[in-house]
């Protein structure tokens, strides 16, 4: 590139870890290139398949946030396209953020690509539904307390009250405390919980089914202690109920802009 401006830093989500899970625009600025930053060994494959030859390359894993602004930076000042790859969404739990503002600081452009996350994608693995009609209808992301602690009002117990569909992120070696907040919150012995390890990696992913009493056994018997998406939903198990409330969109007694109901 030979232009003072400097090029635009991308944040692109890479998806859960199969490296089809991509957006389309996201392997697009990937093969437009010139310099890549990837998040560690869930979005190499992602990395080194798409990027062009002679694309600077870079594991951030052993990076500080400061050492990782400063590569940002020196390689936005000489290509047009640097791509900063996280795995999933990277508004989640992905220090976007604190990322671009010493960007903004540096008066480098940024952007941001959505990925598909991974609570999606272990929906979709275990063929889920996050929302089911007059079952619940909203959906919770987020963590147990761990060396980053939960602001006020965010515990997991309280959040639990609901009884919606909750997705824990970063909480596979915290199981038990997940657990207890569940109990806290009067979720059932028999619940049905489902942990995805390495959802959509080819070859490399683990569905666990269980329930509130078990699925930490579970955990345990197959050794899954990274990498994995819990899921606590009054949802699960649906496809075999014998009843199921029908979404009103497709039921035939149902008249909407699209269709006049013919039942
Ligand atoms: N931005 C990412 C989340 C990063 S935090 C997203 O949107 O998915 C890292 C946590 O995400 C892990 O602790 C795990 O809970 C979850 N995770 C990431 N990739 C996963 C995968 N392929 N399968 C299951 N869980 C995954």
């Amino acid at each position: 590139m030979n232009t003072d401006l400097p090029g635009t830093v991308w944040f692109v989500g890479a998806g859960p870890g199969d490296p089809e899970l991509i957006t389309v625009k996201g392997q697009k600025l990937l093969a437009q290139a010139g310099a890549v930053l990837f998040a560690g060994s869930l979005v190499d494959r992602a990395a080194t398949a798409y990027a062009p030859e002679g694309c600077d390359i870079r594991d951030s894993k052993d990076m500080t946030l400061e050492e990782m602004t400063e590569w940002l930076v020196t390689r936005a000042a000489r290509h047009g396209t640097v791509v900063r790859l996280q795995t999933g969404d990277p508004s989640l739990y992905g220090a976007l953020i604190e990322m671009a503002r010493p960007l903004d600081a540096a008066g480098v452009p940024w952007r941001v690509v959505p990925g598909v996350s991974s609570a999606m994608a272990a929906m979709a693995a275990a063929g889920e539904s996050m929302t089911l009609p007059e079952v619940t209808q909203s959906v919770i992301l987020t963590r147990v307390a761990g060396r980053t602690p939960m602001p006020e009002g965010e515990d997991l117990a309280a959040l639990a009250a609901h009884h919606t569909t909750m997705c824990i992120f970063l909480s596979i070696t915290l199981l038990h405390k997940v657990e207890a907040a569940l109990r806290e919150a009067g979720w059932p012995e028999d619940a049905p919980m489902l942990v995805v390890h390495k959802a959509s990696w080819p070859g490399e992913e683990l569905i666990l089914r269980g329930t509130l009493a078990d699925i930490k056994q579970r955990c345990r018997e197959a050794g899954v202690v990274s990498q994995a998406m819990i899921v606590a939903s009054p949802t699960l198990g649906s496809r075999h109920w014998e009843t199921l409330v029908r979404s009103k969109l497709y039921d035939p007694t149902f008249t909407h802009r699209f269709r006049k109901a013919t039942a």
